[in-house]
């Protein structure tokens, strides 16, 4: 659907609309929050048709809360950008905030060689309401995902968030407040741009490297089979033994203590050995919002490297998931998904 602007030697930006707070309204009768169309959600922002760009959308239906997301919509979403790829300087994602730092992040490593930027956003109030945060976020989103700089290549051709102000890459965010308008943050990695009077890019930080002359491909190959361990005071070993050895996982993210430290009981480890013997892949991200594992400063961390346990360096949880699918449903042998969750696939590690 074209939303305005016909003339096609403008800038041009695909609005791609999944569901989320940012296009509910209020249903006057039972005050229930139900979303609307996007031709709804851009009436309430006169404010784009200022910019000389031509906007078209595509709506995903049914329109979901984000609670919802499965990998399924990564994939339709990687599919639609590489189809429409040709066609757009830039594409908009508007998703609930509640899972974008999984959805950003999983594309991230779906989307191979991007030359083009991918900004998700979304709100913390429905766009039609007096104090809505959704307005400033989508006028920055579409700002940011036409950008260009004076060789008219993208400023940002990276999947990213945008949300109150900040530009993070998508796949070093985390949601972090629930309530709040500054929901995001990327806590191991600067803003990749501030949006002010102007637009600020931090450029140093951008990253441009992966672009080549084959263009875009896409990955949507993904293996799901990941389970998520948070250690914690007073688990269980039956706890622990269903998680990682259970049959249903071929990977485990293993959410540590600090830099990288859980129990080190015996029962423990005999149990993370057994599992990494069976030749389960297990990844140790810190619960920590920022800093890094490092295996080697304690006793506790050292044995689970011994035992077989992969860091996971500064990951965030939401990229570990996203990472790991995208590998396992990439290669069938465990031994290479280990070798490149060391590595820094998407720049969503300091490696
Ligand atoms: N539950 C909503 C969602 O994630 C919250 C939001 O959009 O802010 O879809």
């Amino acid at each position: 659907m074209n939303l305005f602007q016909e003339d096609n030697n403008r800038s041009s930006v695909l609005l791609i609309y999944t569901g989320g707070t940012i296009g509910m309204k209020e249903d006057p009768r039972t005050g229930a929050l139900t979303p609307f169309d996007l031709k709804g959600i851009v009436d309430e922002v006169p404010e784009l048709r200022k910019f000389a760009m031509r906007i078209d959308s595509h709506t995903f239906t049914p329109l979901i809360d984000s609670s919802d997301i499965e990998p399924s919509l990564w994939q339709a979403l990687a599919r639609l950008i590489a189809q429409k790829y040709d066609a757009y300087d830039g594409f908009v994602i508007l998703h609930g905030t509640d899972t974008m730092a999984y959805s950003a992040s999983a594309l991230s490593f779906m989307l191979d060689n991007l030359s083009k930027p991918v900004v998700f956003t979304g709100s913390q109030l429905p766009i039609g309401r007096p104090r809505t945060d959704g307005k400033e976020n989508l006028i920055s989103a579409v700002e940011i995902a036409t950008a260009k700089d004076s060789e008219g290549r993208a400023m940002v051709p990276e999947v990213c968030i945008c949300f109150n102000s900040q530009l993070f890459r998508g796949n070093r965010s985390k949601k972090v407040n629930a309530t709040g308008f500054d929901a995001f943050c990327s806590p191991n990695y600067p803003p990749l741009a501030t949006a002010g009077i102007n637009i600020k890019y931090n450029n140093g930080f951008i990253h441009r490297g992966q672009q080549n002359w084959h263009g875009l491909s896409i990955h949507t190959e993904l293996d799901t089979r990941v389970s998520i361990l948070k250690v914690h005071p007073g688990i269980t070993g039956q706890a622990v033994r269903d998680i990682l050895l259970g049959t249903g996982s071929r990977a485990v993210i293993l959410e540590t203590y600090g830099s990288g430290n859980a129990i080190s009981k015996p029962w423990f480890l005999d149990i993370i050995r057994e599992a990494s013997e069976s030749g389960k892949i297990i990844l140790n991200v810190t619960q920590c919002l920022s800093g890094e594992v490092d295996m080697d400063i304690y006793a506790t961390g050292r044995s689970l490297k011994e035992a077989g346990v992969v860091s996971g360096h500064d990951i965030t949880t939401e990229a570990a998931l996203g990472k790991l699918f995208y590998l396992m449903g990439t290669y069938a042998e465990n031994d290479r998904v280990k070798m490149l969750l060391d590595k820094n696939l998407k720049g969503e590690i300091s490696k």
